[in-house]
Parts: C-alpha cells; structure tokens; sequence
C-alpha cells in the first residue's frame, strides 16, 4: 500500500512536465487553449459547436476530442461547425493527459490556429488532476444535472478557471436551485468566472464568446 501514493505522484508529475512543455509550445504559437471539462451529457460539445460557428470567421479555431472509444461523433460535429478537429481515442482511460494533446497538435494546422478547444473525456473526477498545458480549465454544467454537484465533486469545482452553466433554458422545467449551486459554487471557488448560458436557445453565448475573443486576442 505504501508505494501506491508515490506512483501516482510520479505519473502525474511526468504529465506536468508534458503539460509546460504543451503550454510552452502554444505560448509560442500564441493560441490559446482552453481544456472543456464536464459530467457526460452537460454540453461540451454543443458548446464547442456554437463557439466555432460564432468565431470561425474572425478566429481560425482547432479542435481535439477526447473519447474513451473510436466514435469519433463530437469530433465530426466540430469539424461539421468549422474547426480543425482531431479525435483521439484514450483507449479506455478516463480523462485526457499531456501526452495525447502533444500528438494531437502534430496534426493540428497550427499555423491556422489561434484558439484550441479541448473537449475532455465526460467525467467529473479525474482530469482535473491531469494537466494538460491549456491556458483556462473550463466547467461545463447544466441546470439538468442537479444543484448538488458542487458539493459532491468539488475538488473539480474548486479547481477550474471558468464555469459555465449550460441549459438555462430548461430552468423552469427542473427542480435546480441556483441559490443552491451558486453558494456550493462560491464556497469552493470565490469570485469564479461564470457564464450561465444556453446552447440550445443562444441566451447568453454572447458574454462566453466576448470573453474567449478577448483571450485570444491577448494570446497573439
Ligand atoms: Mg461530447
Ligand atoms: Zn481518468
């Protein structure tokens, strides 16, 4: 047992060293990255295809998406949206690490690139612990996930840049107490950049994609 803890450090700090090198390599380039992160089903890749289809025309925008399988869907629809996306498969793994994105941007034009969004594996507990060189780590949550998660997940919710609050819109049909999910919210993450938003109506988008213009554009 007692060798257990000392693994893990050293494969994620391995990963870190992975990770600056990735955000050295971008810094370079001068793209910003932002690392989706979310639960299955809150709307990362919907999020992803309203981005690219608002700024594709003032912002070349690439794209990878971590999957557990082959099923390369949320890449296609990334692509469909207008950016250069890349599928890659974790084999099974949970969250996506330093070392996928580093492959994956050998394939990405780059020179194309000025914002990258990576779509990571959906899961609320791991890949918050794996570095992955981006510039912001952004939340993705939706009102149809329960008012409880920042309270049983929140080393996530502790950890991220930016949260968004996707599917505003359904507020009126679901028991969702935002009172309740913004005080777990605060508690764990004073102050947090927060978007509340819907991807199916639009509402909202605007202040998310004014934000991302505007790091982009300091990334140059
Ligand atoms: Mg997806
Ligand atoms: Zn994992």
């Amino acid at each position: 047992m007692s060798t257990t803890v000392p693994v893990v450090e050293r494969v994620l700090s391995a990963n870190d060293a992975v990770a600056a090198e990735v955000r050295a390599r971008l810094d370079g380039l001068g793209i910003f990255c932002v690392n989706l992160m979310a639960g299955p089903g809150a709307g990362k890749t919907s999020l992803v295809e309203r981005t690219v289809a608002a700024l594709k025309d003032e912002i070349g925008i690439g794209m990878i998406n971590g999957d557990t399988s082959a099923a390369a869907f949320d890449a296609e629809r990334g692509q469909m949206a207008g950016a250069a996306a890349v599928h890659v498969n974790t084999g099974g793994k949970c969250h996506l690490e330093a070392a996928m994105v580093r492959d994956a941007l050998a394939v990405l034009p780059l020179d194309r690139i000025r914002l990258l969004l990576i779509e990571n594996v959906g899961n609320l507990v791991c890949p918050m612990s794996w570095k992955l060189g981006a510039h912001a780590n952004v939340l993705v949550s939706s009102v149809t996930e329960g008012d409880d998660k920042p309270y049983k997940y929140p080393k996530m919710y502790a950890g991220v840049d930016v949260l968004v609050l996707n599917k505003i819109d359904l507020l009126p049909h679901v028991d969702f107490d935002r009172a309740r999910f913004l005080r777990g919210v605060e508690a764990l993450n004073p102050g947090l950049r927060s978007f509340e938003l819907s991807c199916r109506t639009g509402e909202g988008l605007e202040a998310w994609l004014g934000w991302l213009r505007e790091q982009a554009r300091r990334g140059r």
